[in-house]
């Protein structure tokens, strides 16, 4: 049977991360990182899915919370040693464009710009109008254009980069879905889908919206349906947004609160997309904490199409008279904690610790994210300036450890 030191469940992007800083930091242990890679077909696949198959997430380090700013920083200053390391390119500094017309979003976000200092530009509508001649906000909008780092990362192509280097520092990545843990005294006990049997001293979950399925006192964490819209573009209306921002814009309308929205982007079928996704009144929280099949019919659907349809009036209203060729829907998962932070804790004493929670922001932060949790599962100690108890599991019991 394999022995590891430490087993991380789950190679996404807080455990690819979770798992390079484990290679990196403690080269005398012997670490494996156990999670499938994407399925081939998803309409076919019945295994476990992930939050991570797309081309894009936005990444920034504005937020109406500070925790999330430093959370971000910390991750997308390593961006560069992680390509360098892996000889993976994954960021595009296209910039981050962050809208909002609600009265206290604009204190807050101004707070974490005074913070943490980003190199951004605060502007009026008229002033973004200026600058985005092709976007279209109303009077009341204030923005923050942020420069520097912020714009977005392929998440497929940070896990790989993650991985690579995790490799490159003597880690072991194992392609196969844990179907059970158990955790005794003298460690834990993995047996996988595929039929593999491993002992680890000790093991960090972090298989995303599927943790619970793995635990016997469950976790609060409400995964919930998230579909997003892809607008194909013609190569006029490229050449049209050149220089647009990632945008995530915040406010008061019936049909969709908030909107975020990538700039145009290369997907592997060779077309170019905009891709966007809202904060979903339509969509629905699954119940999906004792067998990873309940969760197959919504990734293997189209998503919601009533989503879609308030996506496709959101786009028009931002880009007025955008010409799409074609559009398409995908669905997603985003995994919620109780406190809105991720969760990072030791579930049982010395042998088990978590990992999860991006509550729809946690691709952009995840290289940090993965680095305390894979610090505090390696030495038991918290290693971080941030307040370890904004980061405690809470469990669906209401209680924490
Ligand atoms: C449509 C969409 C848009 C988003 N946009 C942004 C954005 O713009 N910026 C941003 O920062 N964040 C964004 N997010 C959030 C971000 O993608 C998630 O926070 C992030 O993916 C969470 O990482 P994770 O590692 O916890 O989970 P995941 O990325 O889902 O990874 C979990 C991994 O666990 C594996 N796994 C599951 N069960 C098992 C098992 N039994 N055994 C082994 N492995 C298992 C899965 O295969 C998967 O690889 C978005 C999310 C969605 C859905």
């Amino acid at each position: 049977m394999a022995t590891y030191d430490i087993a991380v469940i789950g190679n996404g992007l807080m455990g690819s991360a979770a798992l390079r800083h484990l290679a990196l930091s403690c080269p005398d242990m012997k670490v494996c990182g156990i999670g499938p890679a994407e399925p081939r077909d998803r309409k076919t696949h019945q295994g476990v899915f992930a939050s991570h198959y797309d081309q894009g997430r936005i990444t920034r380090i504005l937020d109406p919370s500070p925790l999330w700013g430093q959370l971000a920083r910390d991750s997308i200053v390593r961006y560069p040693a992680i390509e360098a390391e892996s000889g993976v390119i994954f960021h595009h500094r296209a910039g981050c464009l962050r809208a909002t017309d609600i009265e206290e979003r604009v204190a807050d976000i101004d707070a974490c710009a005074a913070v943490y200092q980003p190199p951004h530009q605060r502007l009026d509508a008229a002033g973004c109008q200026n600058k985005y001649p092709f976007l279209a906000f109303s009077d009341e909008f204030v923005a923050w254009d942020e420069r520097g780092e912020a714009g977005y990362i392929n998440p497929r192509q940070l896990i790989e980069a993650q991985l690579k280097a995790a490799a490159n520092s003597g880690a072991s990545v194992i392609r196969e879905i844990v179907d059970s843990l158990e955790v005794g005294g003298d460690g834990v006990s993995i047996r996988t889908r595929e039929g593999s049997e491993l002992r680890a001293g000790k093991a960090l979950l972090t298989a995303g919206g599927y943790s619970n399925i793995l635990l016997k006192r469950k976790l609060d964490l409400p995964t919930k349906s998230h579909t997003i819209l892809l607008a194909e573009l013609p190569p006029n209306e490229i050449k049209r947004l050149r220089g647009m921002p990632s945008i995530i814009s915040s406010f008061d309308h019936p049909e969709v609160e908030s909107l975020y929205m990538l700039p145009p982007v290369l997907y592997p079928d060779g077309k170019t997309y905009i891709k966007l996704g809202p904060s979903g009144r339509n969509e629905q929280f699954f119940d999906a904490t004792e067998d990873d099949r309940e969760l197959a019919p919504w990734f293997q659907s189209a998503g919601n199409a009533l989503t879609a349809a308030d996506l496709k009036a959101a786009l028009q209203r931002m880009i007025p008279g955008l010409n799409a060729l074609a559009y398409q829907t995908a669905p997603c998962l985003i995994t919620y904690s109780a406190h809105g932070n991720p969760y990072i804790d030791e579930l049982e004493a010395g042998r088990l610790y978590v990992t999860t929670a991006g509550n729809g922001m946690g691709a952009k932060s995840s290289d940090e994210i993965g680095r305390i949790g894979a610090l505090l599962c390696a030495t038991d100690e918290w290693r971080s300036d941030l307040n370890r108890e904004d980061f405690r599991a809470i469990y669906a019991d209401g209680g924490s450890k």
